[in-house]
């Protein structure tokens, strides 16, 4: 028994091991990015539930190295967040994003919004703001057609400087928006005082509809009654929009209408529809 206790330490160590490898070789990849070549945005059409129409796109980040191949955000962005690169990520993917989708927005319906994700280190950072006011004017992208997203955990977390930062990003006219809703604790007093315009339910909740039903009209009737515009990510099946389509729930998001896109593949989407 006690020789079996010892090779599984081992077998946990080795494991460990390899982990932590793959963490440092995809971080040391990200600090020598060339972020041009190697970085990406794909692009996932937003759609209204009732009209289908496409009212918005959300900017997902790609990274492709020489070596590793393609990494998913899901691996490299907590990595990205641990080091502080983020921050520059960040300011290139906001960049990358007013700059492809500004030369569309005229042709778009009046209500067209570009989301673009961003994480805790950007909001905690003073300078962040500024960043974001300098691109908006570079780009000459309008303030009210861009809305960031927060996961819910960064959004209620109680430091005074993401209050702060959320305050003068909103200053701008930018709209702020509750990633992965659901998932967290926030109240709705916490979500009344920081003045977000959008709740995103977490696409946990819409892959099993069949057993979240009442939570997902407890969250649409949250939104709701605060005002808010409300997001389902994760739409798959023609019975979860038909299924949204009998709430209030105004916009949706999944693999049923397009996967994120190439910019390019974006733009032929957009043109297929109108
Ligand atoms: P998220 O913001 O919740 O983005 C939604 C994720 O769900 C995306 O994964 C998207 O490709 C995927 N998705 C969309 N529709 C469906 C569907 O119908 N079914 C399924 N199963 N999945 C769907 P992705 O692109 O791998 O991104 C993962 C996460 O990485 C994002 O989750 C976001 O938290 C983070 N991320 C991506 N880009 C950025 C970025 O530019 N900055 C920051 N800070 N985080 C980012
Ligand atoms: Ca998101
Ligand atoms: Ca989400
Ligand atoms: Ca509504």
């Amino acid at each position: 028994a006690k020789k079996q206790e010892g090779n599984s330490f081992a077998f946990y160590d080795e494991a460990h091991t390899v982990k932590m490898n793959r963490a440092f070789n995809v971080k040391t990849a990200l600090q020598q990015a060339d972020f041009d070549r190697d970085f990406a945005l794909h692009y996932q059409p937003v759609i209204d539930v009732q009209t289908g129409h496409v009212v918005g796109a959300e900017a997902l980040l790609r990274f492709s190295h020489a070596t590793l191949g393609r990494v998913s955000p899901g691996e490299f962005i907590p990595i990205a967040e641990n080091n502080g690169l983020i921050l520059s990520i960040g300011e290139w993917v906001l960049r990358r994003a007013c700059r492809d989708i500004g030369p569309l927005i005229e042709m778009m319906s009046d209500r067209f919004k570009l989301a673009v994700n961003v994480s805790i280190q950007q909001l905690e950072s003073r300078t962040f703001p500024f960043a974001l006011k300098a691109i908006l004017e570079e780009t000459q992208f309008p303030q009210d057609r861009l809305v960031l997203e927060v996961t819910e955990e960064t959004s209620v977390s109680h430091s005074e400087r993401v209050k702060e930062t959320i305050n003068q990003i909103k200053s701008y006219g930018v709209d702020i928006s509750i990633d992965d809703f659901g998932t967290g604790y926030s109240s709705l007093e916490k979500l009344h005082h920081l003045k977000v315009d959008q709740l995103k339910i977490d696409q946990s909740f819409i892959r099993e509809l069949d057993e979240t039903t009442a939570i997902v009209r407890a969250i649409l009737a949250m939104g709701e009654s605060l005002g808010l515009s409300i997001v389902a990510e994760g739409v798959e099946t023609k019975d979860q929009l038909d299924f949204l389509k009998t709430t209030t729930c105004d916009y949706v998001q999944g693999y049923y209408f397009s996967r994120p896109l190439t910019f390019k593949d974006f733009q032929s989407f957009l043109s297929n529809k109108t």
